[in-house]
């Protein structure tokens, strides 16, 4: 069994029930809804599939919304424009039928961009230099040149946006996507904190308004993909739910020599907080078209699961390449041999979160214990999630069962490391949540009859608080 969760993003080469089935077979524990593409319809459609598939193999899959951020792209290109090196050209937000300008969905952009400025296009295939600027529409020179693909991404490096992280299509995605029922959110090109507080307080407010029972909050994933968010990394995270290595935009943004590095060290920040890292983007992008991986992709994965990443991600290998599910495939499979392998390995398993000294101290003695006594499992009752999250971040060797009678807590869990998340109605006692517990290990055929485990709970069981036990317990 594999523990690094992988993270899918669904797009046209997934929608259909049958392929849907296949990811979710194949290895998916969270599906990225991506909203910078696709309609509501299909967002929709694609939802129920997940939904019904998770249902059916009884994996809890984590529904992702990722919001598309203030990013521009080109607008329609018509026909093929292909940009050489030393042309002049001109961008601007302009009506269909202008040919002489390159469309771009950025309403004023001559207020907000300055000569001398770089614009990069499709992922920085493309790259300009801004000569002039004027009322709607800004001159450039081709630096590098290439051909132009209609809606391709557009990166302003070395301009000063003054933008909500939210733009008007993200508010009106994020009430459509907490009417829908997403488990997660990502918010695209954070710059700091504040932007998480924004988000939150919008998402709430739908939350309210959508599902009168609540359960556990809609959590946030901030993408960390710019100069700004990488230097604010922890703070951003100190009120984030998790972090997404967003390595597509930041190789573009920042000098792509430097991702790697940032990579470890976002992974590292999240280790020490107990909360989820995600690495993204390109890692088999060579299987859009190939049905083999190339021996870089497969290293890169597998340094990943190395560095001590939650989840791995798969963007347009499974939405809009020839094999979707095996890709999926193929990336639980290196994730299984490289975790076979001990490489991944956390010799050192101190929790590093600050937080109130007994919660760190039982955790730590639960994975302590589970290695003196050969543990088959270590079994924890998580209200909130916290406590499972926490026992991930040591990397025990066994699987971690974490009780939650919250069906969002459920899902939220499955992108946290190792964790197998099961519904459990709240347990009055620790003799019920072990009794109860036995089912599911029993069922999942976790351990037999005579096995150790190790319980981690809190007295009394129920009350949302602090962990106050471990035991060991023999499976009976
Ligand atoms: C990325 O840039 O790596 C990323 C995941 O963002 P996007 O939504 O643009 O794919």
């Amino acid at each position: 069994m594999k523990r690094t969760k992988i993270v899918v993003t669904i797009g046209p080469a997934c929608r259909s029930r049958k392929l849907i089935n296949q990811l979710v077979k194949s290895g998916m524990n969270c599906a990225r809804l991506n909203f910078s593409h696709g309609s509501y319809a299909e967002h929709r459609q694609m939802y129920q599939a997940i939904r019904a598939a998770g249902k059916k193999y009884n994996e809890p899959v984590l529904i992702m919304q990722d919001l598309q951020g203030p990013k521009f792209r080109l607008g329609e290109v018509v026909g093929a424009v292909v940009l050489r090196a030393g042309k002049k050209v001109v961008l601007g937000f302009v009506a269909a039928g202008d040919h002489e300008t390159i469309p771009i969905d950025f309403f004023g952009i001559g207020k907000c961009l300055r000569v001398g400025e770089r614009i990069l296009i499709d992922d920085g295939k493309i790259s300009l230099k801004i000569t002039k600027v004027l009322k709607d529409k800004i001159s450039a020179t081709v630096v590098e040149g290439g051909l132009l693909r209609p809606r391709a991404g557009v990166n302003l490096p070395d301009s000063r946006l003054d933008m909500s992280v939210l733009t008007a299509k993200d508010k009106r995605d994020l009430e459509f996507g907490i009417k829908l029922g997403v488990d997660i959110i990502a918010l695209s090109f954070v710059h700091c904190a504040a932007d998480i507080k924004q988000a939150r307080i919008l998402i709430s407010k739908f939350e309210k308004k959508y599902h009168k029972i609540r359960g556990g909050e809609i959590g946030i994933i901030a993408k960390i993909e710019n100069q700004s968010a990488v230097s604010k990394a922890e703070e951003i995270l100190a009120v984030a739910d998790g972090i997404m290595v967003a390595r597509g935009d930041m190789g573009v943004e920042l000098p792509a020599a430097q991702v790697p590095i940032i990579q470890k060290r976002l992974i590292d920040f999240c280790n020490a907080a107990a909360k989820p890292v995600i690495v993204a983007t390109q890692m088999l992008d060579s299987m859009q078209e190939h049905m083999h991986p190339t021996r870089a992709e497969v290293s890169d994965i597998a340094n990943a699961v190395i560095d001590h990443t939650d989840a791995v991600m798969l963007s347009n290998e499974t939405a809009v390449g020839k094999y979707p599910a095996l890709s999926v495939r193929t990336m639980a499979e290196i994730i299984k041999v490289t975790e076979d392998s001990g490489y991944d390995d956390l010799p050192d398993f101190t929790v590093r979160k600050k937080g109130t000294a007994v919660d760190s101290a039982i955790v730590e003695l639960s994975r302590l214990l589970a290695d003196r006594v050969e543990a088959k499992v270590i079994l924890a009752a998580s209200l909130t999630g916290e406590t499972g999250r926490m026992i991930s971040h040591l990397r025990p060797e066994m699987p971690i069962l974490v009780a939650t009678h919250d069906i969002r807590i459920q899902r939220q869990l499955n992108l946290s490391w190792g964790v197998r998340p099961f519904i459990l109605p709240v347990c009055k006692s620790i003799e019920e949540l072990v009794k109860k517990s036995m089912q599911y290990i029993k069922k999942e055929k976790l351990a037999v009859k005579g096995d150790k485990m190790i319980v981690v709970a809190g007295e009394p069981v129920g009350e949302a608080g602090h962990v106050n036990l471990v035991e060991v317990r023999e499976v009976i």
